[in-house]
């Protein structure tokens, strides 16, 4: 444990994170980090709380509760409130194959499951497993690690998102010899080109994948399983395959006017605008720009608030984001109690941005979309939304029911839709003859990775649907444990 009364002596501290309107100028990432001192502290809150729930990773109220990797985090807690980093680092390291992303992006389902906030501040978990992992790299701990021998069993991953990288990484340390394919031209998944570069920076994801290619694996980007190479060829090639693919099927919004120009899938706008940042500092033109525009997200979750902050990095007119659920309150409401993740109501970066830049929050809620107007020239000029309460139809479920006369109309020149995903792609799980669910993922026994052809494992998003990296992660490690088992015959 930390100090036995830490958590009364001190409160909890983040770093603040930079201005909002100086770092709406760059694409540099907009967190800032404490020093050693002040991260001693803020170890020293973690109280003695008997049977802690950070670390769980359990399922409740159909949202994660707890660390979904089971980092032991009170024990790097209390030794980095002590004062020793390698051994915190190797206690992070026992679970947590990519730190250096959770530790940036996870939104730390750990400290909503914390026993210091069940009537307080929770510990700053999520800031401490990024201190402990940085300063490993500092120090020279993250050098390259290859295993002592090779097993002879050759494994093929597909898709490089943090599911393929964890399931790489844990079957290189077991010895067998990993080649991961990946489509786009750089490894990274959405931890790549959906996460903006101003979240998590993308010299991160190269320098982790510098090291796992120094350790061993090969990687091959531009190539698409399914397409350059049947899928079929893998399974004969490889001893296994492991499909972490992700769910990259986006949901789509059937009103009036969608086929006009000027309406974007989400993903078609962050993907070209950090692939042109990367290839070009944006010099090549080669992405949709939300300068001088009218903005409109459809989508309230972190998909839209990544769309937000990179249109006010593009200079937009103004943005705003509509959302179809009601607001969330401001404290936990009586069916979300601790240790569940909380659903509270929260300013992201992207919201805090646009309420420092135009004067409020961007989020409009129970806004529904009824149709596009466009131009003479079909370019999109206008939103028109209604307002709708949520009211228990006769079978006591919740449904939309419009407001009547609060037709709205917003202007728009630029209209993105980050309404989530559907689900994976199909052609490699089709080649492969792999069973779906009625979700159209990967189908697997529950809590487990293989399909049913034997040999093909899968993880990530493509078998449990749209989620989070630190459950790809987790994903990818249950799968290269299962994949290690099936190649020794066990
Ligand atoms: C915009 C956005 C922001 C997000 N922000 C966060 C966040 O802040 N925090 C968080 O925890 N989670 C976030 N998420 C969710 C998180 O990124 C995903 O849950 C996670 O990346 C899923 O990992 P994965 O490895 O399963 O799949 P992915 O990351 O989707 O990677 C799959 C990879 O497989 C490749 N691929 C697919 N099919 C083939 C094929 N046939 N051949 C070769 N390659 C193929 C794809 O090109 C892709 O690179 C965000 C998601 C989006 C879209
Ligand atoms: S990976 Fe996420 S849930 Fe786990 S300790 Fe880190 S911030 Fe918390």
């Amino acid at each position: 444990m930390g100090k036995p009364t830490g958590f009364l002596d001190y409160n909890r501290e983040l770093p603040a994170d930079r201005d909002p309107l100086e770092r709406i100028k760059d694409w540099q990432e907009f967190h800032e980090y404490f020093n050693e001192d002040k991260l001693k502290e803020q170890g020293a809150r973690c109280m003695d709380c008997g049977i802690p729930f950070c670390h769980t990773g359990a399922m409740i109220g159909g949202m994660a509760s707890g660390c979904p990797v089971n980092n032991l985090i009170p024990d790097w807690n209390d030794l980095v409130y002590k004062g020793l980093w390698h051994e915190a680092f190797e206690r992070l390291m026992k679970t947590n194959n990519f730190p250096e992303f959770t530790g940036r992006v996870c939104p730390a389902p750990c400290e909503g499951a914390c026993t210091a906030g069940f009537n307080g501040d929770p510990v700053t978990i999520k800031n401490t497993e990024y201190s402990i992992i940085e300063k490993a790299y500092e120090e020279g701990w993250m050098a390259p690690n290859p295993p002592a021998m090779r097993t002879g069993k050759k494994v093929a991953v597909v898709g490089s998102g943090p599911a393929g990288l964890a399931c790489a990484d844990q079957l290189n340390k077991a010895g067998h010899t990993v080649t991961v394919y990946e489509r786009a031209d750089r490894i990274g998944g959405l931890m790549m080109y959906g996460i903006p570069n101003m979240k998590l920076d993308k010299k991160y994801i190269k320098r982790r994948v510098d090291l796992m290619t120094a350790e061993g694996i090969t990687f091959v980007t531009n190539t698409e399983i399914g397409k350059d190479i049947p899928a079929q060829k893998l399974k004969e090639d490889f001893d296994a395959v492991v499909l972490c693919g992700g769910a990259t099927k986006p949901r789509d919004l059937q009103a009036e006017g969608r086929e006009m120009k000027g309406i974007h899938f989400a993903m078609e706008f962050l993907h070209a605008n950090t692939k042109s940042l990367l290839d070009s500092s944006l010099e090549d033109g080669n992405y949709i720009s939300a300068k001088g525009k009218d903005v409109i997200v459809i989508g309230g979750g972190d998909t839209g608030t990544d769309c937000v902050g990179t249109s006010i990095r593009h200079g937009c007119n103004s943005v705003v984001q509509l959302e179809i659920m009601p607001m969330p309150p401001q404290e936990r409401a009586a069916n979300n109690p601790w240790p569940q993740f909380p659903k509270v109501y929260k300013m992201d970066y992207g919201q805090e941005e646009a309420k420092e830049l135009y004067g409020s929050d961007p989020r409009k809620y129970c806004i529904m979309t009824k149709k596009f107007v466009g131009d003479e020239n079909g370019n999109v000029k206008e939103l028109h939304t209604v307002e709708i309460e949520w009211k228990k139809d006769e079978q006591g479920r919740f449904s939309p029911v419009e407001v009547a006369g609060s037709e709205k109309v917003w202007p728009a020149q630029l209209v993105l839709l980050a309404m989530g995903f559907l689900g994976p792609e199909e052609t490699a799980i089709d080649q492969l003859g792999v069973e779906k669910d009625s979700r159209t993922n990967v189908k697997t026994a529950e809590g487990k990775y293989a399909t049913n052809v034997p040999g093909v494992f899968s993880a990530g998003d493509m078998r449990r649907g749209q989620s989070l990296v630190v459950w790809a992660i987790s994903e990818g490690r249950g799968a290269a444990k299962e994949c290690d088992y099936y190649l020794a015959g066990l």
